[in-house]
């Protein structure tokens, strides 16, 4: 009998079904696409390979980089440029992120850097958190709340709303403070204040960049674990969905109709049960990728690229990556030519169109609505024809409506443990060696 069925060959499913089975487990790993990976995959526009989604991994655990170092990749791990990003006001201003934040929350509200985006009367404002006494704010329920109370407005409607709500996809009224800025409203109470508890937050972070990268891409995790399955000999079986998780076997159909019932000792799964799924509407975000040839962004205008207000009218694009600039080694292999992914927010009713790679025609609706809006992002007209390769990818979910998993079936991936793979990789791992000592 098999010992695990892993469900699902995303990168969760990749990372346990390889330290299961190098740990001298039978395992089969189903998937229902024809391809492993999950959403971390590749797609070539203007002839350069590139990522079509997660192009970075954050440091605050070592979980990615360790197992980066594992897959023999430890020598192409990159930081992103340093000259970081800037953002787009709700009024349509634009300027850098202040050096010194944390999701957009200043350490240092006097600073130039800060006053230039919320103004004199915003960062005098924002000073007040100085005076005020600790306690102030600190039973705030919302990230939103706390900021609004300690300093004002300006700070939360400039500076954490396109930043902490770009990061987490909504409004901070809606954040938990304690999720998303785990230790802030202790430090809060500790300093006296929230500016010296975001310095206090930032010291203890570990040194170096918030986020790294690899050099090719971070698809190459995925081809490192793609090839290990062979290596330590896991049963993968592509175009095989499973229908049916149960806490001892997995009902799977194959392409063909086939059905199939897999029992196991142990089963592992990083998608949401099948039975209890329903397809609600999502919304999702819709990937632009423009390469061109446009000398102008040689001296990177906007950083590593722009965030944008929400309620910004300028542009629609929720942000855009200067991905050339962000990755020294991609300016290398694109020649010269500029790479630049623009998000848009989307409804998808139909998710299946999902992860596919389109060609864009810059005339079309879609190719000149990116490229007017990457020419107002990076104050640089960038004209149809400097463009030698463009596409569109949708994403949508995760499914937050569906129920979890039925009892004794270990979850694992997003759907668990939250967006981001380095929380996903580190409980993947975990849930692993968990079964490999049970
Ligand atoms: C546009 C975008 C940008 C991102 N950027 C970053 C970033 O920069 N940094 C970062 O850390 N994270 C980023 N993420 C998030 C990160 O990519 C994901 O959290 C992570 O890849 C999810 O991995 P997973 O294995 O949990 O799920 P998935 O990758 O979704 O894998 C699940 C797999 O299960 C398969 N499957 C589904 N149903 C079944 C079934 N019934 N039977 C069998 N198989 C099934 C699917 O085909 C898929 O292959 C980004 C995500 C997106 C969409």
């Amino acid at each position: 009998m098999t010992d695990v069925v892993v469900v699902g060959g995303g990168i969760a499913g990749l990372v346990t079904a390889r330290d299961l089975a190098k740990g001298g487990a039978n395992v089969v790993l189903v998937e229902a696409s024809g391809v492993l990976g999950g959403m971390i995959r590749r797609h070539t526009v203007g002839g350069i390979d590139l990522d079509m989604a997660a192009d970075s991994f954050a440091t605050r655990t070592d979980a990615v980089g360790s197992l980066a170092i594992e897959l023999g990749l430890g020598n192409d791990v990159v930081a992103p440029d340093p000259r970081g990003a800037w953002l787009m006001t709700r009024d349509g201003r634009t300027a850098p992120i202040p050096a010194t934040g944390l999701l957009g929350i200043p350490s240092t509200p006097m600073a130039a850097d800060v006053l230039a985006v919320v103004g004199q009367k915003g960062g005098l404002r924002a000073q007040m958190d100085s005076l005020l006494p600790g306690p102030v704010g600190a039973k705030a329920e919302s990230l939103g709340e706390l900021v609004r109370r300690r300093m004002g407005e300006r700070v939360l409607d400039d500076l954490v709303v396109p930043i902490a709500g770009g990061v987490h996809s909504t409004h901070p009224d809606h954040l938990d403070p304690e999720r998303v800025a785990p230790g802030l409203r202790a430090a809060l109470l500790r300093e006296g204040s929230l500016a010296r508890a975001v310095l206090a937050l930032r010291a203890r972070a570990a040194a170096g960049t918030p986020v790294q990268g690899i050099r090719g891409g971070i698809a190459r995790l995925v081809d490192e674990l793609v090839a290990d399955m062979e290596t330590y000999r896991v049963d993968v079986r592509l175009h095989t969905r499973a229908t049916r998780i149960e806490a001892h076997a997995v009902d799977v159909v194959s392409a063909d109709g086939t059905v199939d019932r897999l029992p196991a000792q142990h089963t592992l799964s990083s998608v949401p049960d099948p039975e209890r799924t329903t397809a609600p509407d999502r919304t999702g975000i819709e990937l632009v990728t423009l390469v061109v040839d446009q000398p102008e962004l040689d001296a990177a205008p906007r950083g590593t690229g722009m965030l944008v207000h929400p309620d910004a009218q300028a542009v629609s694009a929720k942000a855009l990556t200067h991905a050339t600039v962000k990755w020294p080694w991609l300016a290398d292999v694109a020649g010269g030519r500029h790479v630049l992914r623009l998000s848009y927010a989307t409804t998808a009713t139909d998710p299946a169109g999902a992860a596919t790679s389109l060609p864009v025609d810059p005339a079309d609706s879609v190719g000149s609505r990116a490229l007017q809006d990457a020419s107002t992002l990076l104050g640089v007209p960038i004209a149809a024809d400097r463009v030698s390769g463009a596409a569109r990818v949708g994403w949508y979910g995760p499914d937050l409506t569906a129920p979890g998993l039925a009892e004794g079936v270990a979850g694992i991936g997003e759907a668990t443990s939250g967006r981001g793979l380095a929380g996903i990789i580190a409980a993947a791992r975990k849930t692993a060696g968990q079964i490999l000592h049970s």
